[in-house]
């Protein structure tokens, strides 16, 4: 049950990376100057929504690497350097909110 509804997830991400790189790509095979402003306005929104279905996509595959959380979203500190996790601390947002959560009890917040 969980699995057919994430692969009919990524099933529809697929769709979606398949129409904005055709979208994107016939605005870019019919230009034969510099895009006027509303092409590349339209040039670069289909290619941002081929990039965040590209990352829906890989995002099935499990990049937080995290057991319990394989789909989870990735905690966006992750790789930070100006702001680096505690070590030990994994990629999975859903953990390390709840790492966050826990430490926060020990210094006593509410
Ligand atoms: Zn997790």
């Amino acid at each position: 049950m969980v699995a057919r509804t994430l692969s009919s997830m990524s099933y529809a991400d697929l769709r979606e990376l398949q129409s904005a790189l055709s979208t994107a790509s016939d605005i870019a095979f019919a230009l034969d100057a510099a895009p006027a402003p509303h092409e590349a306005d339209q040039l670069l929104d289909a290619l941002r929504r081929a990039l965040a279905a590209a990352g829906a996509l890989g995002a099935g595959i499990g990049t937080t690497a995290c057991a319990e959380h394989p789909k989870g979203p990735v905690d966006p500190l992750y790789g930070d350097k100006e702001d680096p996790l505690p070590p030990g601390w994994g990629r999975c947002l859903l953990c390390n909110d709840r790492r966050r959560r826990a430490s926060a009890q020990r210094r006593g917040w509410r």
